[in-house]
């Protein structure tokens, strides 16, 4: 199986990446933010305890976000492998991921994580709020403070997966088929 981590803050593209990323290696997309984004439009208890966090800009409550991640991962039992997108987004999540795909024997292959600079990345929210609706991407201090969250929290998983010699950085700005070359040769090169 063929499971990478797609990492890097809000806004260098894991999604749009990720969609041809699945399409090319056959891969299931397990989006945390996507799926918190369906329990919310279906108004399901989890979507309720998710909004508030989500519309903050902080992270939702690590339990429930692995133990939904847990129950994807079981529920797809015939896949090539995943692309984990907004997850693990903090050292804890990294550690239940580890242990989750032990107990299904195909660990992590690796982690691509996308390079943007902050400016572009606030650029491209504001761009992806006029369009998308998001309520988390339409206001600056809402953005600003997704980027100290992403500092203080996230920022270690790389560390975490580079222990394991798994972490390959990828420059993320560029035009969309120029960065989707560059992962596919770093996936090509290590499968
Ligand atoms: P972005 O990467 O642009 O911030 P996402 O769609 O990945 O957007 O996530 C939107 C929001 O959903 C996050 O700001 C956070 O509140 C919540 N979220 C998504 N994934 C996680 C996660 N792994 N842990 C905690 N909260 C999460």
């Amino acid at each position: 199986m063929l499971n990478i981590i797609l990492f890097g803050p809000p806004g260098a593209g894991k999604g749009t990446q990720s969609e041809k990323l699945i399409k090319n290696y056959n891969l299931t997309h397990l989006s945390t933010g996507d799926l918190f984004r369906k329990h919310i439009s279906e108004r399901t208890e989890l979507g309720l305890s998710a909004k508030k966090y989500m519309d903050e800009g902080n992270l939702v409550p690590d339990e429930v976000v692995i133990g939904m991640v847990a129950e994807k991962v079981k529920n797809t039992p015939d896949t090539a492998g995943f692309i984990f997108d907004g997850f693990p987004r903090t050292v804890a999540q990294a550690e239940a991921l580890d242990k989750i795909l032990s107990e299904n024997g195909t660990p992590i292959t690796m982690m691509l994580a996308l390079q943007v600079d902050e400016e572009e990345l606030l650029d491209r929210l504001l761009k992806r709020g006029k369009v998308s609706g998001r309520p988390d991407d339409q206001n600056p201090e809402k953005i600003k403070n997704r980027f100290t969250v992403y500092d203080r929290e996230t920022t270690p998983v790389a560390a975490h997966y580079k222990q394991q010699g798994k972490l390959f950085n990828i420059k993320g700005v560029g035009d969309i088929d120029t960065i989707f070359s560059r992962l596919t040769e770093a996936i090509d090169a290590k499968v």
